[in-house]
């Protein structure tokens, strides 16, 4: 597992680690289809667009007292479809396209191995979230993850997170395969596009 930072925190990034304090509620949010509009392997910083009223809704969740924590599957490296490089250069548009309307995540974790590696980060594995125990101090009954896929769903669920699943990027035809698996109870909130998945966050944290 592999941990992305802007370049202007690099430096510092021995004296976040396992930040000591309060544990803070999370959000764990999936990149592509949820942060920014779903393109097959994602390799051209000028392909990156974010998904409408996103960066308004993380300042909603950075001000109720979340970390913004993005989790990604980047299998495209394991598969030799896209490189470190490039990965470098689309997180490196995201961020500022994310800073340009005073928005931002505290970290970037993502899984660079293709699916028959048989790694331990590969989403719903929960390689990424423990990777992210390592350097924040999160508590788990309060964070979700929100993602548009049911590998997304199930690392939440799995973990005992709640889960968010929203219907842009895969999270239409994602949500037809929700409805038809058992459920056996757990509940998982199923909301737009993620504005919509924070506002009803922020509803429930609220009560
Ligand atoms: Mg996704
Ligand atoms: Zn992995």
């Amino acid at each position: 597992m592999s941990l992305w930072l802007p370049p202007d925190r690099r430096v510092t990034t021995d004296d976040e680690s396992a930040a000591p304090g309060p544990a803070r509620p999370a959000l764990f949010l999936d990149r592509d289809g949820c942060l920014i509009e779903e393109r097959h392997y994602l390799s051209d910083p000028e392909q990156v667009a974010l998904i409408p009223g996103g960066p308004a809704a993380l300042r909603r969740a950075r001000d109720a007292g979340f970390l913004l924590i993005g989790v990604s599957n980047q299998s495209g490296i394991g598969r030799g479809k896209i490189d470190e490089r490039q990965l470098d250069a689309v997180m490196c548009q995201l961020s500022d396209l994310l800073a340009a309307e005073d928005a931002a995540l505290d970290a970037f974790f993502y899984c660079p191995h293709a699916p028959e590696d048989g790694c331990s980060c590969r989403k719903p594995a929960p390689g990424l979230l423990e990777e992210a125990s390592a350097r924040f101090s999160w508590e788990r009954t309060t964070s979700w993850v929100i993602g548009d896929k049911l590998s997304d769903v199930d690392l939440a669920l799995d973990a005992g997170l709640a889960a968010a699943l929203v219907r842009t990027g895969y999270g239409r035809e994602q949500e037809t395969v929700l409805r038809q698996r058992d459920a056996t109870g757990d509940r998982v909130l199923v909301a737009d596009d993620l504005p919509a998945a924070v506002s009803a966050i922020l509803a429930e944290a609220c009560r």
